[in-house]
């Protein structure tokens, strides 16, 4: 179990949902992303239209269901929540879009992972708010066309491309997340400390920050654990060497890497000499599955500069062999 995995584990507490944002202005940072869709939401208000469907794509914790809550606040809308793998058949959906209310959002979770069925009922659903769907079966079988309320899709995936395209292009507005900066994460971890009554100074929140990967959820998840560690072993509020203290026991390291993320990059180092090496290769070599290997370890990775992606394979960068003492390979000095 990684307690910096991105990736929800178990179902959202009561914490969670206190320090998860419920207004725009109350999602910190992605400057491109907030200001976009101030205006892409207010002009749907103004005009009192739904709004456009919307992909938000990016790797797992750093805010795609908090912003689809988000656009269902702001248009003063409900919200319809559901996710790829569980639409197992045309009626699945066919159920959720028909009870839609005008302007509501259905909000699309691991939408890449849609079933082909399940996917060609979306199509005249999202363009022309039409359900076409075959009923009964055989002989016997018919087909019916509905009229739906007009509805906003938000469609959420780990990467765009993994998209088939003409689910894509059927996306008015897209959206692409970016790891979060150590600023912006100090203000999420201050926030969510005043929030949930966190003795913390602002060394304290920087120190969770810079550790946290770039991921407010990791950030929220190290903040209650160090918040532990500060009342067992402190007076409860958390400095920075607190949180040192806390990250250091927990094994993340002062980049906010965990063994997982140490274990594919010496693999890289000691088992392909630096690569370049295929992700299945590499995936047999550490026993991780490779779906988690290009989702959740090595975006952060590379957005580090320890690893690039080349058209023949992943290889390490010097910031990799030099993060492990070791001495850089001729021919990555320049
Ligand atoms: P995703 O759907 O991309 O996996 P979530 O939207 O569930 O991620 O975000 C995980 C948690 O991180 C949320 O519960 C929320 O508290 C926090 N979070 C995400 N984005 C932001 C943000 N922009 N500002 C503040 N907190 C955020």
């Amino acid at each position: 179990d990684r307690l910096i995995a991105p990736v929800a584990k178990e179902r959202e507490d009561h914490l969670d949902r206190t320090v998860r944002p419920k207004s725009l202005a109350d999602y910190v940072g992605q400057p491109a992303v907030r200001e976009q869709m101030e205006i892409f939401i207010g002009a749907a208000k103004k005009r009192g239209e739904a709004l456009d469907h919307t992909l938000v794509f990016g790797p797992p914790g750093l805010g795609k269901t908090t912003l689809a809550n988000i656009i269902a606040n702001e248009m003063n809308v409900s919200l319809k929540s559901t996710s790829g793998p569980v639409l197992e058949k045309a009626g699945d959906l066919a159920a959720l879009l028909t009870n839609l209310e005008p302007g509501d959002v259905l909000f699309i979770d691991e939408i890449h992972r849609l079933s082909p069925v399940v996917e060609e009922i979306l199509y005249p659903a999202m363009e022309d708010f039409q359900l076409d769907i075959m009923i009964g079966e055989g002989p016997a079988a018919r087909s019916i066309k509905l009229d739906l309320p007009q509805f906003t899709l938000v469609g959420a995936t780990t990467r765009a491309g993994l998209l088939t395209s003409p689910l894509r292009d059927r996306f008015g507005i897209v959206q692409r997340l970016e790891f979060y900066n150590v600023a912006d994460l100090t203000h999420i971890v201050a926030r969510s400390s005043a929030l949930l009554g966190v003795q913390m100074d602002i060394e304290g929140a920087a120190e969770v920050a810079k550790r946290s990967r770039g991921t407010p959820r990791i950030a929220n998840r190290l903040l209650r654990r160090v918040r532990d560690f500060a009342e067992m072993k402190g007076d409860g509020t958390v400095t920075a060497k607190m949180a040192d203290s806390a990250l250091n026991m927990l094994n993340v390291d002062e980049r906010g890497f965990d063994h997982m993320d140490r274990r594919l990059l010496t693999a890289m180092m000691h088992n392909f000499d630096g690569g370049p090496v295929g992700v299945e290769s590499l995936a047999a070599a550490i026993s991780e599955d490779r779906g988690t290997i290009e989702d959740v370890i090595e975006p952060y990775l590379i957005q580090q500069g320890f690893m690039a992606r080349t058209p023949r394979g992943r290889i390490l960068t010097n910031n990799a062999y030099l993060y492990f003492g070791m001495p850089v390979p001729k021919r990555l000095q320049d």
